[in-house]
Parts: structure tokens; C-alpha cells; sequence
């Protein structure tokens, strides 16, 4: 069964990217440039995947808003894919947090766009960004941070209550901060008359999720974002369909997808906390392989069961902020 998980994901990774499809219509529907490859979701919203995390699409009327730019590489592919979608302007980009492969393309991006007047402090044309207030502090180096970018990169507007409310494209675009999660700057991104929401790395269905504690993340912090994500969402029928999530990572999907995500996330969790309550070190907790039956399915060489059980221990612990940044984002 591992083997079979394993090389499962080979042929995703080998793919390009795995947002393969229960809620892709059919193959033509794969159209994108170069790197990056476009998928409808539901009613206006596409997903590209590409190098780095998934970003969202809204195109309509107004013009065109997406949720993460990949990576810098990526960026020109990303804006020549979104020209392919619609010949209106890009006028706002909001980031899920600050990590390089989902604001990478952003001075790209935003530059190829044009500026809407609204809280935007910089101006002079480009789409705006927005993001949670710590995700633009780390990106404008005001906080220490490998996300450091250059200006054209940095959010225009952030804010630092609990939801940003947006109106665009006809219908109510809500972004909503999930505290203490993968980082302390997630967002999700609902699109509310499309019912899809746009959830960032708290969300990663191809893998275990990174919990950068170094950068503020916690363990119980991403569970209850998950449950948020359950919240929001409603299932069509026999718990499939209705509301459509597009992961930081991996393929698009539904309320029970995330059901199913939540449950491994809660389970790891409380393995964990019982080995911490049995006083064991980390090295003893890693040893009991409490990941051990969902290795085959979560795991890789970039992020290992090891990894993870690391992450949520140090969370659980309250490890100093100096604890190893994981190597996968
Ligand atoms: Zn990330």
C-alpha cells in the first residue's frame, strides 16, 4: 500500500503538479502557458498550478483578482496564463502568507496590473496587494525574514483584524486571518457567490502540513483553520461537491477532503501530546512513529513523518522561536 501511495505521488509530482480531478470536466479543460497550467474551479474562479503554491482566480467585469503568485520564475507564465483567461486589467492580488513560492511572482504580477484607488499607500500604478499585517512586515523587511522582497513585491494594503471584506467581480470576496496556523500571517480567501475558497498552506492535501513555528505557526492553530474551512464549507451532495477549496498545494477539493485532512492532522496531534504527556523526548517521540500509518499517503523526502511529528512536538512545547525553519514551505 505504500509502494502504491508512493507512486501515486511520483506520477502527480511527475505530472507537473496534482491538481488532477475529480472537479476537472475533462483534459481540454488544462489550458495555461508554459509552466503554468489553468484549471476551472467553479463559475468564475480558475486555479493555476505551477511552481511554488496554487494561486486562485477570479476573472468578470471589473477585471481580474488572484489569491498567490508563485514564484518569481513562474510569475511571467502566471500572467500570460491569467492574459489567456481575460483581456481585463489585474487589479488586486491578495497573499495567503509571506512564504517565497506564493509571493514570489508578486512585483511580476502586480506590475502587469493596473492600480484601483482604495488604502493603496504606494500608487503609481500596478495591482494592489493585500495580505495579513505580519505577512507584509516580513516582506518589507521590517521583520526579520528569509521573505524579504524587493518593493514591488510588497502588499500595498494589509490589515489586522479578524476579516477583510471585499465586493469584487459581483459577489463578496472575504479574507479572513487564521491566527497561529502554518504561519501567524495566514489568510483564506472566500469567494463567497462562487462558494470557493482559496486556503493558502493551511490546507496542503499532498502532504502533511509545515507548521513554521519559527514564523509564529502551531499545530492547534492550523487544526482550528482547518475546522474554519469546515465551517465555511457546504457539501452538494452525499458530501461531495458544493463549496470547492483550492489548496496551498496539491489538487482542488471539497468539504470532505478537508474532513478527511482534518482528522489525520487531530489524530498526529493527540499522538503526539500523549507521548509528551508519557515524558517522552523528541527523539523517543519520533521513535514511536506516530505518522507511521499515514506515511504512504502524507510523507515524502522533502517533508518526512519525522518532520512533522518534529513541528507538532516543538509546538506543543513551546519551543523558542529559533527552532529549524522546515526545509519544505
Ligand atoms: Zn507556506
Amino acid at each position: 500500500m505504500r509502494i502504491f501511495f508512493a507512486l501515486v505521488g511520483t506520477l502527480m509530482a511527475a505530472s507537473g503538479g496534482s491538481l488532477v480531478a475529480q472537479n476537472t470536466p475533462s483534459a481540454a479543460a488544462n489550458s495555461g502557458v508554459g509552466v503554468v497550467h489553468l484549471w476551472p474551479v467553479q463559475r468564475n474562479i480558475y486555479a493555476a498550478v505551477g511552481p511554488g503554491g496554487n494561486t486562485t482566480i477570479s476573472v468578470g467585469d471589473e477585471g481580474v483578482l488572484i489569491v498567490d503568485t508563485m514564484t518569481a520564475e513562474a510569475a511571467p507564465d502566471l500572467v500570460a496564463s491569467i492574459k489567456s483567461l481575460s483581456n481585463k486589467p489585474i487589479r488586486w492580488i491578495v497573499n495567503t502568507h509571506s512564504h517565497r513560492d506564493h509571493t514570489g511572482g508578486n512585483a511580476v504580477v502586480s506590475r502587469s496590473g493596473v492600480y484601483v484607488a482604495t488604502g493603496n499607500t504606494r500608487g503609481g500604478g500596478g495591482a494592489s496587494i493585500l495580505s495579513f499585517e505580519s505577512a507584509l512586515m516580513r516582506l518589507n523587511g521590517s521583520a526579520e525574514s528569509p521573505d524579504k522582497a524587493p518593493e514591488a513585491g510588497w502588499p500595498t494594503d494589509s490589515f489586522f483584524v479578524k476579516q477583510k471584506d471585499m465586493f469584487f467581480n459581483g459577489e463578496p470576496v472575504v479574507t479572513i486571518h487564521q491566527p497561529a496556523a502554518h504561519t501567524d500571517a495566514d489568510a483564506i480567501v472566500f469567494f463567497r457567490r462562487s462558494d470557493v475558497i482559496a486556503a493558502g498552506d493551511v490546507f496542503t492535501p499532498d502532504r502533511y502540513p509545515v507548521i513554521d513555528v519559527a514564523e509564529g505557526g502551531s499545530i492547534n492553530g492550523l487544526i482550528a483553520a482547518l475546522n474554519t474551512l469546515l465551517d465555511l464549507a457546504v457539501p452538494q451532495f452525499n458530501e461531495e461537491g458544493g463549496t470547492m477549496i483550492v489548496p496551498g498545494h496539491g489538487r482542488i477539493c471539497d468539504e470532505s477532503d478537508v474532513g478527511d485532512y482534518r482528522d489525520m492532522v487531530t489524530i498526529v496531534r493527540d499522538r503526539v501530546q500523549d507521548l509528551i504527556a508519557k515524558k517522552m523526548t523528541l527523539a523517543q517521540a519520533k521513535a514511536a512513529r506516530p505518522t507511521f500509518d499515514y506515511d504512504g499517503v502524507y510523507a515524502s523526502p522533502s517533508y518526512t513523518g519525522d518532520m512533522f511529528v518534529e513541528a507538532v512536538y516543538r509546538s506543543l512545547t513551546a519551543a523558542p522561536a529559533s527552532a529549524q525553519r522546515a526545509p519544505s514551505r
